[in-house]
């Protein structure tokens, strides 16, 4: 590793992305390549001598860039987005060119000290409750994973432990996870993962009545049935912005019948927990008092590349009851007095980024007014775009959007018409035109089409310019059956 051709390769990677950032609209949202297309292109040997920087670049941008879907793009409008930022990219760049692997304290204090000062940060941002914040005094306290699936996981896995020692012997059977339809689809591959019996999942079912969010009532008759069957409710995931529709579960009812069960209490807010920050959108947290953890993705809503996902538990010693290993080649002092964090103890892998490096450059760099103004700004897009979509007579909104999702779609024509497959042709006819990039949900057996703006450089302008494209496309369907 030489620092000088460090710098220069550094400054000609920089510039490369610098310029396909200036050009990113030049090129079609989603992907239009077909399978396997990138092995037509490439060598099937490795090279045996090095090859320059600059021929390594004109072939990304020659042969890998038309297989990238640009979730960068001002129109990307689907899933959720992975919002990049100018800090978070500098801060990615800090982490790798440090490259400390913090598995436990020793092995870097300052990654592990930084990390335990940031998640409070965060935590005190989004006004937790003390007993999940290190400075809480209560034992409590953040770690930075990769994904919501890997924080799934691990809280799982600390369920469990603690509910089969309370239970004694072998009780894994018997342990009951419960979700709502709506709850991604990570915490069910979680309990699969931890050794959940499949058929002791509940996909709790939620309506339309309820804007899908899971009542509290149905959790606690699904735990009432499975108590009288002799089995045991081990976990349950509340979510604050679910995948398909955005829903909020209402945290503080599901959080009491949480604690009344004794089951643990997850709230995965993946996407919508960011805009916590924001005083107007703080209460959609309320409740969150009562869970044993939190989750969110600053690499969602919070200006923090990939990956970044921020976990708060009230109880770490269950997590390191049941992910604690300690072979002799890690053994040190510090570890042994009891007096540090080692955060290998917190997740599942051993090695481990330096993470917090990266959300702490964002946070500093913007500061919580520009990423409070970053989260009002999509949502006020957001409105207007679900304006366009209510002016528009052959199209409604199918449910009450929180943040910045807008799920819509043509409505049916006459009655007993089903337009899911008229909404299918015209999601597929704006995706494969190149100039915007949506996805969609199935809802009450209701196909929607999902507007989701989060992507850092989309402007009111893209909006507006999509919703045209929209129009024009539903004008081919409607009135020539093609777009
Ligand atoms: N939870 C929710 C509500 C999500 O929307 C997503 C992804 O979009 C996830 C969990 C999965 O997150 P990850 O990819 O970080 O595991």
């Amino acid at each position: 590793l030489d620092p000088d051709v460090l710098v220069k390769e550094s400054r000609a990677v920089v510039d490369f992305i610098a310029n396909y950032y200036r050009d990113i609209e030049r090129y079609p949202v989603r992907s239009q390549v077909e399978p396997e297309y990138l092995s037509k292109r490439l060598p099937d040997q490795a090279p045996i001598f090095p090859q320059p920087i600059q021929t390594i670049l004109d072939d990304i941008h020659d042969d890998i860039f038309p297989g990238l879907t640009h979730w960068q793009s001002p129109n990307f409008y689907a899933y959720f987005q992975a919002n990049a930022s100018t800090a978070g990219f500098l801060g990615e760049m800090l982490c790798s060119g440090l490259n400390v692997v913090g598995f436990n304290w020793i092995a870097s204090p300052a990654a592990t000290e930084l990390e335990s000062i940031v998640m409070d940060w965060m935590g005190k941002m989004l006004k937790l409750p003390s007993s999940f914040l290190f400075s809480g005094g209560q034992g409590g306290g953040g770690v930075l994973h990769g994904s919501t699936c890997e924080a799934v996981v691990c809280t799982l896995a600390a369920a469990r432990d603690s509910a089969l020692t309370k239970m004694g012997g072998d009780g894994i059977t018997k342990l009951v996870v419960y979700a709502s339809d709506q709850t991604h689809s990570t915490v069910q591959k979680a309990s699969k993962l931890i050794g959940i019996p499949p058929s002791n999942f509940r996909a709790i079912p939620t309506s339309a009545a309820s804007d899908y969010a899971l009542t509290p009532d149905s959790v606690r008759s699904s735990m009432e049935a499975d108590i009288a069957k002799g089995l045991v409710p081990l976990y349950l995931c509340a979510t604050i912005g679910t995948t398909a529709v955005g829903a909020v579960d209402p945290l503080l009812e599901l959080g009491k019948v949480a604690n009344e069960y004794g089951v643990w209490y997850h709230i995965d807010a993946a996407y919508a927990g960011s805009s916590g920050i924001c005083p107007e959108f703080r209460h959609y947290l309320d409740g969150v008092e009562l869970a044993d953890s939190f989750s969110l993705n600053p690499h969602k809503w919070f200006l923090t590349n990939m990956d970044c996902c921020c976990l708060w538990v009230k109880s770490p010693s269950s997590l390191v009851d049941a992910l604690c290993s300690n072979p002799e080649y890690l053994k040190n002092k510090a570890s042994d007095a009891k007096t540090v964090v080692d955060y290998k103890d917190w997740q599942i892998a051993l090695s481990r980024r330096f993470r917090a490096m990266k959300l702490w450059v964002v946070i500093r760099r913007y500061g919580m007014a520009n990423l409070m103004e970053h989260i009002r700004s999509d949502v006020a897009m957001a409105e207007h775009f679900e304006r366009l979509v209510a002016m528009d007579r052959r199209f409604e909104v199918v449910v009450p959007r929180k943040f910045a999702l807008v799920c819509f779609r043509l409505k049916p024509r006459f009655q007993g018409d089903d337009p899911s497959e008229l909404n299918r042709r015209l999601l597929e006819a704006v995706n494969s035109s190149g100039q915007a990039f949506m996805t969609h949900a199935v809802v009450a057996r209701m196909f929607v089409v999902r507007f989701a703006i989060g992507a850092t450089l989309t402007e009111m302008r893209h909006v507006e310019a999509t919703w045209k494209l929209i129009q024009a496309k539903a004008d081919g369907l409607l009135l020539n059956g093609s777009c």
